[in-house]
């Protein structure tokens, strides 16, 4: 009989996977297009609910070594003046959570030692898959072939499993454009993530670790803008230059060519994951705008949520649906917040801006705790 769980994608969902079927001895191959598994340089925050998961799997200690521990969270505007400000070490004494930031190769350094190397094959593009009676075969555009007893398919946004399941869904563009970079050098920042909500447009920034600030810059745009894919350095240092420092001087002292590009897109939520014994995972089921900071710490979660629903449950069709009940709702909430507030933390007319700034700042902290309990999946 085949056992084995093919997992598709060695990115932090898929990883993350492998190291949970591997914690419950449950056989398992990663199969990555890329020949050699490396994240980009940026900086990624893994909130408590993912350190939770990293925990049970024993990785958070590394991630905190290499990572930065952040215990407050601030939103101000241009002029840094204050919006609004989250103590998270209320959530560390009351519910044992705490958030990390890490660079994203860091991260993925931990992730890949803990899986042994023979259950990785790299340089694997997955094209189809074909089912027979008791399992799954996977495609590859090698004209190789991987048979199991099922796939968990976490191949991020563009999944080519989700498009040969659902032709119909494909990423949706958020209305603006992000730029990303990690700087050396830390301005006194220490455990503070900071968020400046401006009418040119919105940067956060965060320490993670090494020396480092990872920084993320939002505008207003239209899709694939061919200016904002060309915007030099100090085209965008002049954009924020008008923000209370250290913005200006974090964009000036980034290496151009450690700034990288994208637009933010993410998935229109879709109400099914499981698909007999195929089951979409990560990116490739729920990718979500990064303003909540969740996408990758809901693959971590889905990451758990399989390891236990496989090892309960020996059937991986009947496993796969447990999965898709207990995570659909949780995910979608994820990403309609993440949208909404996107839209709310992207406003660039002074005025709109001047107002939603005086109402953010009445709400009061109990709001925002139960907000965040809410994100971080915290049972009130
Ligand atoms: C600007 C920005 C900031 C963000 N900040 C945060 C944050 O602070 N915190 C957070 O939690 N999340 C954040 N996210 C979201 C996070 O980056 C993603 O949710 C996460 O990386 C998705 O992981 P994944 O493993 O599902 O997919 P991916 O990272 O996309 O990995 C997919 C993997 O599959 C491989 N692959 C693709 N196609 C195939 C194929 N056909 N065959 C085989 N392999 C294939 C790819 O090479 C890749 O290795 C941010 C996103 C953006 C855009």
């Amino acid at each position: 009989m085949n056992d084995k769980i093919l997992i598709l994608g060695g990115g932090i969902a898929g990883l993350t996977a492998a190291i949970a079927l591997h914690r419950k001895n449950i056989d398992f191959t990663v199969y990555e297009a890329v020949p050699e598994i490396k994240a980009i340089g940026s900086g990624i925050s893994l909130a408590g609910n993912a350190m939770k998961v990293l925990e049970q799997l024993q990785v958070a200690e590394q991630v905190k070594v290499r990572g930065q521990l952040i215990t407050s969270m601030i939103i101000q505007d241009e002029k840094g003046n204050f919006i609004s400000a989250l103590d998270t070490r209320k959530f560390t004494h009351k519910y044992g959570m705490y958030n990390v930031a890490i660079h994203r190769g860091a991260l993925h350094e931990v992730l890949l030692g803990e899986i042994p190397p023979d259950r990785i094959k790299t340089g694997k593009k997955a094209i189809s898959f074909s089912e027979k009676e008791n399992t799954v075969v996977l495609r590859f555009d090698d004209g190789t072939e991987a048979e199991g007893a099922a796939v968990i398919v976490a191949d991020g946004i563009h999944s080519a499993i989700r498009k040969q399941l659902l032709p119909d869904s494909t990423p949706r563009y958020a209305g603006y454009t992000c730029w990303r970079g990690i700087v050396e050098s830390t301005w006194g920042i220490e455990d503070q993530a900071v968020e400046t909500w401006g009418t040119t447009g919105r940067i956060g920034y965060v320490p993670i670790g090494d020396n480092k600030v990872y920084w993320f810059a939002c505008k207003n745009a239209p899709y694939q803008n061919e200016h904002m894919k060309r915007l030099s350095r100090e085209a965008l240092r002049k954009n924020f230059e008008g923000f209370a420092q250290p913005v200006p001087q974090i964009i000036e002292q980034t290496p151009e060519e450690n700034i990288i590009w994208n637009d933010i897109v993410d998935l229109k939520p879709i109400s099914r994951f499981a698909f007999n014994r195929i089951l979409l995972i990560g990116d490739a089921a729920h990718a979500t705008t990064p303003n909540l900071g969740q996408g990758a710490c809901l693959g971590i979660e889905d990451a758990a949520v399989v390891a236990d629903v496989l090892e309960q449950q020996s059937n991986p069709v009947k496993a796969f649906q447990i999965f898709e009940h207990t995570r659909l709702k949780r995910v979608q909430f994820i990403v309609n917040t993440s949208q909404r507030l996107g839209k709310v933390a992207q406003v660039q007319h002074p005025l709109l801006a001047k107002m939603r700034n005086a109402l953010f700042r009445l709400l009061p902290d109990a709001l925002n705790e139960r907000q965040l309990k809410q994100v971080l999946n915290i049972a009130s």
